[in-house]
């Protein structure tokens, strides 16, 4: 028999800050119980094995890391043909961690963090931190710092925008180089400054989330629009850019691809839940899922009859209970 199959949002659906949604971990069970393929689709920059911990300690049920797609999750594919470069990547995000993360997780040993190559190169790199900067030495710095990058890769939110526009830009234009006596050669052998010579890859296209603060904070989008800006200014042409995370068709093949292989799943029955328009069901509707949205999280305030047409949700619901409630009642009819 081909199967349905359900895609949970998990902030704002399954979960409120830490607090699980009342009677949703009673609901994953039931799903389990009748064998209902499901996966966890979030536009988190952790790894997957992390969010599962995480989820673990809010909703207090075990799940396998292989059920989740975190925001970065399509670079198992789109990096593949990095594999094996021997020019590394550039990685933007939280120092050390999301360069650590490209490695482990998407089998690139040679990338590199903006925040440990900042420290390889010298000082008038990025004028305005020069006061603060001290520049490492010995060979392992100096490889670093002449090295000519393949791609850039935006893991999660820059730690340091002032350093990471200004790196990415260098590496953009300049060939993937970054050191200044290294552009000074390609420059003077008549390089092309007013283009783009790599691709960049952006995880998240969040321009802002709802944290503690009262009013919503930057994100990865909001990076993204800058470094596109900037771009634009200094060469004239525009960015091109791959951008995956929700609402990215890119990220509702990968989870569909992932669904395909736990069991036999019917495509067109496949329910994502989630309580944001513009990404959650704006990508269900372009995946041509059945999109549900839940008046939790952000549901809670979204009038539905003033969304544009792709942001339109098939289904509506009070919580993630009664979604899956009917999903369950569809599949047993
Ligand atoms: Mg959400």
């Amino acid at each position: 028999m081909v199967a349905p199959a359900v895609v949970f949002d998990i902030d704002g659906v399954l979960r409120l800050g830490e607090r699980a949604v009342e009677g949703a971990p009673k609901m994953i069970e039931r799903l389990r119980q009748l064998e209902i393929p499901h996966l966890f689709l979030s536009n988190t920059s952790s790894s997957p094995q992390k969010v599962s911990d995480n989820l673990k300690t809010s909703l207090g049920i075990d799940m396998d890391r292989n059920q989740f797609v975190v925001s970065h999750s399509p670079f198992a594919e789109l990096l593949a043909p990095f594999q094996g470069s021997t020019d590394p990547l550039l990685v933007v995000g939280i120092d050390k961690q999301s360069a650590a993360d490209v490695r482990n997780l998407y089998n690139i040993p040679n990338a590199i963090g903006a925040g440990e190559l900042f420290e390889a190169l010298p000082s008038d790199s990025v004028p305005s931190l020069a006061p603060k900067h001290c520049q490492r030495s010995g060979p392992v710095a100096e490889s670093m710092a002449s090295s000519r990058f393949a791609g850039i890769v935006v893991m999660a939110d820059s730690d340091n925008w002032t350093r990471d526009i200004q790196l990415v830009l260098d590496a953009l234009r300049f060939g993937g180089r970054c050191s200044p006596a290294q552009i000074k050669t390609w420059l003077d052998a008549g390089g092309d400054d007013k283009q783009q010579h790599i691709p960049i890859f952006f995880a998240n296209p969040d321009f802002v989330y709802g944290a503690a603060h009262p009013s919503p904070r930057l994100t990865q989008g909001a990076f993204r629009a800058a470094v596109e800006t900037l771009f634009e200014r200094a060469t004239g042409k525009h960015l091109d850019v791959t951008q995956v995370g929700k609402p990215s068709a890119i990220s509702y093949r990968y989870a569909a691809t992932l669904l395909g292989t736990q069991s036999s799943v019917d495509h067109d029955k496949v329910y994502m839940i989630g309580d944001n328009p513009e990404s959650d069901i704006r990508g269900a509707n372009g995946a041509g899922w059945v999109s549900c949205l839940v008046r939790t999280g952000i549901g809670a305030r979204v009038d539905v009859d003033a969304l544009p047409v792709e942001d339109r949700p098939r289904l509506v619901f009070p919580t993630v209970v009664e979604a899956v409630q009917h999903i369950i009642d569809e599949v047993s009819r």
